[in-house]
């Protein structure tokens, strides 16, 4: 038997309400919730019968623990990323792993999903967590599928027919990996991967989703380039990562496509991240091509985001976590950017790192505080759902009913 927690919660957001409630209480028990109720309910002497109160400041509100749902713990999020992905050894990469996965809890992330890491190094990683071996978030991993020599090939199963997909996704299956992320088209952090260009055909995308659906797999599909995005629909994916409608001259917005992705209860993670961003702030700081084809590029994110919201669009967020200039530790920060550039209300950004995150992983245990549901708390001083920036005053984190 673990021990008894009691936290007296002088705001809670349960992100079943969509309100903040005051004077509430939370008990811990054995990594779950076991009761939540007003304070006023308790006995008097209540705290002399748990083995622990957490005693947080006034000025406090407890909410779910995050969900990134985009991430790649392996990767260095430096601007030698990809020189470093191809050249580390699989022990550096599984102790950057580790590390990353100690700072995303100390950020409030409680869990991560992670859109291309090679199982061989997920798999221990996640075990190692759930078993406490290490601190960490829960891991959702996934095992990713491009095409010979395609975007992230350096840590994604090559397949270039419908059969190699079929079998790539029955092997990722086999490795134990949660779900299946597909490179729909080329990306930007992959020399000589064009972000607009298709990989794999609409049949190929639609045998990978079949297949993962046949073993109890959701799916994830990386697509900037429009054709890449139609494809991803078509194949009816779970999620559409970055979903950028890119052509030559810019966003190639199209309603049909997006009433789509509505009707087929897509869910989109547009990535919005400051990443080089960052920098702007700083006057000595010169920005490379590539750099600048980045700003230019999160612009038009932040427009088609902001669009795709308007449009409700159901949208979870991730940071894209290890590409150049982008922690795992950054998360609370850019959901901040979420609110202040795309103009969405702290409500549903919260929303989208917490309930609507779990609804897209089809996970009902965690990304909501309620009885039976997991002990993954984080608690801020302010009140982020009135001023988002109070997301990055972290004051406590529990993960499995553990404080860390
Ligand atoms: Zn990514």
């Amino acid at each position: 038997m673990t021990e008894r927690l009691l936290i007296r919660a002088p705001r809670l957001f349960d992100a079943i309400s969509d309100k903040v409630q005051a004077s509430r209480y939370l008990v811990v028990e054995d990594g779950l919730i076991a009761a939540t109720g007003a304070q006023s309910e308790l006995a008097e002497c209540a705290d002399d019968t748990f083995d622990r109160t957490l005693s947080l400041e006034p000025d406090t509100t407890v909410l779910p623990g995050l969900i990134n749902m985009h991430t790649h713990l392996s990767f260095s999020a430096l601007p030698t990323m990809f020189a470093d992905a191809v050249s580390e050894s699989d022990e550096f990469k599984l102790i950057r792993i580790v590390a990353n996965m100690g700072a995303a809890v100390c950020a409030g992330v409680t869990t991560v999903r992670d859109c291309g890491t090679w199982p061989r190094l997920m798999m221990p990683a996640r075990a190692a967590a759930e078993q406490g071996l290490v601190r960490g978030p829960r891991i959702i991993a996934s095992g990713a599928i491009t095409t010979t020599g395609g975007h992230c090939w350096y840590c994604s199963t090559e397949a270039d027919s419908e059969d190699e997909v079929r079998k790539a996704v029955r092997t990722h299956i086999k490795d134990g990996v949660d779900f299946i992320k597909l490179f729909a088209t080329g990306g930007n952090v992959t020399p000589g991967s064009d972000a607009l260009v298709t990989q794999f055909t609409q049949a190929e995308m639609c045998a990978a989703t079949q297949e993962a659906r046949k073993g109890g797999r959701r799916t994830a599909a990386h697509a900037h380039g429009i054709d890449g995005v139609r494809n991803a629909i078509a194949a009816r994916v779970t999620t559409i990562e970055h979903c950028s409608f890119q052509t030559e001259t810019g966003i190639g917005w199209d309603d049909a496509m997006v009433d789509e992705i509505v009707d087929a209860g897509i869910y989109v993670c547009p990535t919005v991240f400051r990443g080089t961003a960052k920098l702007t702030a700083d006057p000595n700081y010169t920005f490379n091509e590539r750099e600048q084809l980045f700003l230019t590029r999160r612009q038009q994110r932040i427009k088609l985001t902001a669009r795709l919201a308007e449009r409700d669009v159901m949208l979870v967020s991730g940071n894209d976590a290890g590409v150049p200039h982008c922690r795992v530790e950054d998360f609370p920060g850019d959901l901040v950017a979420t609110v202040q550039e795309c103009g969405l209300s702290p409500l549903a950004v919260i929303q989208s790192a917490t309930s609507v995150a779990a609804q897209a992983l089809g996970r009902t245990d965690i990304g909501q505080l309620a009885r039976g549901k997991a002990a993954d708390i984080l608690t801020v001083r302010g009140n982020p759902l009135e001023d988002i920036r109070d997301l990055e005053r972290t004051e406590k984190v529990i993960v499995r009913g553990l404080v860390v």
